[in-house]
């Protein structure tokens, strides 16, 4: 015979109730009365807990996504005007790129490039122009139109504009590319042929500039016109300052000397977060056949110096670019590392900024 089931104490049974009904203890009853509630909450915890990774993976998704969608810069030359190797030239400098295609480089040159709005901009249309737009198509896996919807030109030295010759009739026909120039630009643009054609011919549609006020390219860029002295023979000499809701990007490719300009650059760097300058040559022993009268820019020693007693943050915003074939920084190691080790930054081509 089966053991009668313990029904507890005598404390714990009721008259008359089936002796299988149990009379719980109060912390039982509640534990009882609990229980379905336990048993929610562990519901809601596990629940919680999958709202919680999904919101947690929606903020990273959404914050990868903005960072993505944030406006940058390409750097898509960094060579003086004549590019790299040079025109002429058979030394050491340039022997060793006319033999060896990875180490040319092409004729400075920025893009600044809008995903959210998938629009970009050219600054610089130079001799490269051809090739520096192809780079542009292939760094950014063809997401973008082929032309900019705009170029912006400092000034009318060979390196910064004759690359305008693409878009005309004998090319590629371009249809009212905006180009954006200072007043004593677009009248060298408009008289002087073959430029002038491109103008008549509506290749390109040239948009005047005013120094030291900003054009508003949309609403999260914008880009402010300021000169700079430098041989101001056929235009004046323009600088820009891109800026971007995220960045301040100040492109000065050259500049005579930094004391003959009205700001103080020194000031500049520490107001913005990356500047592009001009690096022209290193030293003033690179000069050995012309003189620095003729050629004048502030050498890297010398902007270095300027910045002497910045810290190390301010000091990393420098981004020297426009180098001569003679500049040691386009082609020597050491050269390169010891203005690298001292803080400052050599624009790379390629780069994105
Ligand atoms: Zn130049
Ligand atoms: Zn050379
Ligand atoms: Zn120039």
């Amino acid at each position: 015979m089966a053991a009668a089931p313990d029904l507890g104490s005598g404390a714990e049974r009721r008259g008359g109730s089936s002796p299988f009904t149990r009379t719980l203890k109060p912390e039982s009853k509640i534990r009882v009365f609990l229980c379905p509630f336990f048993s929610n909450f562990k519901l809601m915890l596990v629940n919680f807990k999958i709202i919680f990774i999904y919101f947690f993976s929606l903020l990273i998704f959404l914050e990868i996504r903005s960072q993505t969608q944030q406006p940058y810069i390409l750097v898509l030359g960094v060579a003086q005007d004549g590019g790299y190797p040079h025109l002429g030239c058979e030394k050491n400098c340039c022997n060793m790129a006319w033999k060896n295609d990875s180490l040319k480089r092409s004729v400075v040159s920025l893009a600044l490039i809008d995903p959210a709005t998938k629009k970009w901009w050219l600054f610089e249309a130079t001799p490269d122009m051809k090739e520096q737009v192809n780079y542009f198509k292939t760094l950014t896996k063809g997401e973008y139109d082929y032309l900019p919807a705009g170029i912006f030109l400092t000034h009318a030295h060979i390196g910064h504009y004759t690359g305008l010759m693409q878009l005309g009739r004998e090319v590629m026909n371009a249809k009212e590319v905006l180009v954006y120039v200072l007043p004593k630009m677009k009248l060298f643009l408009e008289t002087n042929g073959p430029w002038s054609q491109l103008v008549s011919l509506k290749n390109i549609s040239l948009k005047n500039l005013n120094t030291d006020s900003v054009l508003k390219l949309n609403s999260q860029l914008s880009v402010e016109t300021f000169t700079v002295p430098h041989r101001d023979k056929f235009s004046e000499t323009a600088g820009f300052k891109i800026m971007t809701t995220a960045k301040k990007y100040p492109f000065i490719p050259d500049i005579d000397k930094w004391q003959k300009w009205n700001k103080s650059i020194v000031k500049e760097v520490e107001s913005v977060d990356l500047a592009f300058v001009d690096a022209t040559f290193n030293e003033i022993s690179e000069l050995k056949n012309r003189k620095a009268k003729e050629v004048p820019h502030p050498f890297v020693s010398e902007t270095m110096q300027l910045f002497t007693t910045s810290d190390p943050k301010t000091k990393a915003k420098l981004f020297f670019i426009h180098f001569n074939h003679t500049n040691p920084l386009m082609w020597d190691k050491s050269a390169k590392e010891k203005v690298e080790k001292a803080g400052f930054n050599l624009a790379k081509q390629g780069a994105k900024l």
